[in-house]
């Protein structure tokens, strides 16, 4: 249960005066949902004003605060502005220009021969300055000089700076202080303000030390309920599987096992033989093999006598998955079932019974799978695949139900720097599969101006001709999803009309049945293009597939063009990637699908893609969305990361040895208000006496 402290700050937008339904979208759109949100909607950058007591000190271009006296009142014709010439104390004379409104606001705000404070930027027109739409018109100067600094925050369609800024202050007027929960020391090395100033402050000015420490908060929250999943997981008791050998050898693999693989599941093991529940991740780059180590390791649990489960992320993953597994292992005898949310009545029934009776060994499943009617006679083993998002903690809780805690195995092909595998998984144990299967060829990856897309759609109608397949993907740029989907439809017809019914579409907003119809068709080859809007849905296997071209390449993070790349070049045939690249392209986005074209190994992407990224980049961070953070930029991630983690790791160790698996006293205390600040009380449930 969340502290009554904290509710303020979760209630809804709408609890702030003046949201109501018309504000709704706009701020949903910027993920501002609830009262702390609009706290933590921290500004982009800052306008400085200067003051100045008359024109000739301020230059063309510059943010000035100024007295000035309306003189004269002058509407233009037609469309035109609506004018207000003021002069200052030295007699220059400025135009306060509006463009299409009618004076009478105007009028109203500057009265003729009353001095006023005008906030704005300089401009020039003609022989003439002029302000357009001032930022501020006030009577006195206290208004507008307090205002020398002013945020500008991300908006969305639908709102204006002034209305934000009013409706993050009305957000911060809820703040009340909190127990400190970060450690003395720290504070005092970093000169951090406690948490209520650092929010006030990171909206008035560029305060370093209050942005770090907002930071910190959100990297120590992540950092202790990653620890503390970890933690509980030592102190439960699983079932120690050691198998026998007997279904492994019935495997027929029509190929040897790499080095990395072999290497990976003896790591995977050991674990397994140990009374401690396993906590590892399988990271392997797209294609390196990562399902026959999670069959073999499912294996030994059968061997063992007990239950595995495989959770994937999408229906259309699982599916796959089952049919993969089950012709791997037709020799072994065991029996693989399905289940998703879509199966129903006699069917899933059946199923419930063979899990319940231990008839079934393996299933394979969405989040259906852990639904509370689902009960296992012996479950000992979960994989969790593609768990590329963050919510891999809270994946992980859902296996630490009942006495018995199964072990896990977590995939993951998203290929992520150092520094992010312990912000995103915590201290869990990792198997690496750094060795791609024998026989492999690079994809030959190209970067094309978007100019060219006739030429490129020419390309495509001959590479179908021949008998392969091939995917275009869109971006997903825009305002809103209707907008992506509304392109990836026009982009469909398009192809349609000129190849036939043998181009299928897939996006987000279809109906399942309509959207596994589709991949039915391109999987089993009835189709030959597939045009996709997101990554997920191309998460499948289709070998005959060696042509992949992405629209606005620049857009992605290059670990996901890495990803959707990978999704070519499953065969033994020679794979293209074509990277269609926008007009304007930036230096950084020019390095960045040049290293595309260069290298194939996903480590190495994503190490450039942070560098290159590198500190401050703030959009760029939140648009690739690869890091489970909303605060910390990439730079801070990497600076402040490991402080957080080795204080959350003393913090979890007091709990646990002095404590008996509590987080108590004041700090302890402080730092459970800290995970439900930032959601991460996932962390809090596994505590005793959470
Ligand atoms: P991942 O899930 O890691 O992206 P998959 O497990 O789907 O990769 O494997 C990709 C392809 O490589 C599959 O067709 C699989 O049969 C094949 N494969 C896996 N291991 C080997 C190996 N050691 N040698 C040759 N091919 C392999
Ligand atoms: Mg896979």
């Amino acid at each position: 249960m969340r502290p009554d402290r904290l509710n303020p700050l979760f209630a809804a937008a709408d609890s702030l005066k003046g949201v109501g339904p018309g504000l709704a979208r706009p701020l949903e759109r910027l993920g501002l949902t609830r009262v702390k949100d609009f706290a933590y909607h921290l500004p982009d950058r800052f306008v400085q004003r200067r003051a100045v007591s008359d024109l000739d000190e301020a230059s063309v271009g510059e943010n000035i605060v100024v007295a000035l006296t309306p003189l004269e009142y002058r509407s233009s014709a037609g469309r035109g502005p609506f004018r207000v010439l003021a002069a200052d104390s030295a007699g220059n004379v400025c135009a306060l220009t509006y463009f299409g409104r009618n004076g009478g606001w105007a009028k109203k705000q500057l009265p003729l021969g009353e001095t006023r404070w005008i906030a704005g930027r300089l401009d020039q027109f003609g022989q003439t300055l002029q302000i357009v739409h001032p930022d501020h018109v006030a009577e006195g100067s206290d208004l507008a000089l307090g205002q020398l600094v002013e945020p500008v925050y991300p908006l969305s369609e639908g709102l204006t700076q002034g209305r934000l800024t009013a409706l993050v202050q009305l957000a911060l007027a809820q703040v009340q202080p909190l127990p400190e929960w970060i450690e003395p020391g720290l504070l005092d090395k970093f000169q951090w303000p406690a948490w209520h100033e650092a929010l006030a402050q990171a909206h008035r000015g560029e305060h370093a030390a209050a942005r770090d420490r907002l930071a910190y908060d959100e990297l120590l929250a992540n950092s202790l309920a990653l620890l503390l999943v970890k933690e509980s997981n030592r102190t439960r008791v699983g079932t120690p599987l050691v198998g026998d050998g007997r279904l492994r050898g019935k495997l027929q693999l029509p190929f040897g096992l790499t080095g990395a693989q072999a290497r990976s599941i003896r790591e995977i093991e050991g674990d397994l033989a140990q009374t401690a529940p396993m906590l590892r991740l399988l990271q392997g780059d797209v294609g390196s093999g990562k399902t026959v180590v999670a069959l073999e390791a499912m294996l030994i649990a059968v061997e063992a006598g007990a239950q595995a489960a495989l959770l994937a992320p999408t229906e259309i993953l699982a599916r796959q998955h089952h049919a993969t597994l089950t012709r791997m292992a037709a020799g072994t005898g065991v029996t693989i079932a399905l289940l998703t949310g879509r199966d129903k009545g006699r069917a899933r029934e059946s199923i419930l019974m063979g899990l319940l009776d231990g008839s079934i060994d393996i299933v394979v499943g969405t989040h259906a799978i852990f639904q509370d009617t689902v009960s296992y006679k012996h479950l000992a083993l979960v994989v969790i695949d593609e768990q590329h998002r963050f919510g891999v903690g809270q994946r992980l809780m859902l296996t630490q139900k009942g006495k018995r805690t199964p072990h896990c195995l977590a995939m993951t092909a998203t290929p992520i720097p150092r520094t992010l595998t312990l912000a995103q998984y915590g201290e869990m144990d990792v198997s690496r599969l750094d060795e791609m299967p024998p026989g492999r060829q690079p994809i030959d990856t190209r970067v094309v101006a978007v100019e060219r897309l006739d030429d490129v759609v020419a390309a495509i109608g001959r590479h179908i001709a021949t008998g392969q397949q091939a995917y275009w993907v869109c971006p997903m740029v825009r305002e809103s999803e209707t907008d992506d989907i509304a392109a990836a439809e026009a982009r469909h017809a398009e192809l349609q009309a000129r190849f036939g019914d043998t181009v299928v579409l897939v996006h987000g907003q279809l109906r399942p049945e309509v959207k596994d119809a589709a991949m039915e068709r391109f999987a089993s080859g009835q189709a030959s293009l597939l045009v996709a809007t997101t990554v997920i849905e191309v998460g499948v296997d289709v070998p005959n597939a060696t042509l992949m071209v992405i629209e606005q390449a620049e857009r992605f993070g290059l670990a996901q063009l890495h990803q959707l790349r990978g999704r070519v070049g499953r065969g033994s045939g020679k794979s293209t990637c074509l990277l269609l690249r926008g007009a304007a392209l930036s230096e950084t986005g020019r390095e960045r699908l040049a290293l595309m074209r260069e290298t194939q190994d996903g480590f190495r992407l994503a190490e450039e893609d942070l560098r290159l990224r590198g500190g401050g980049e703030l959009l760029g961070t939140r648009q690739s969305g690869d890091t489970p953070f909303r605060i910390a930029s990439l730079e801070q991630i990497q600076r402040l990361l490991p402080v957080a983690h080795d204080d959350a790791r003393l913090l979890v160790d007091r709990a646990y040895q002095l404590e008996g698996g509590g987080l108590t006293g004041e700090r302890g205390e402080a730092a459970r208000l800290l995970l439900y600040l930032f959601e991460r009380d996932w962390g809090v449930q596994l505590l005793r006496g959470g």
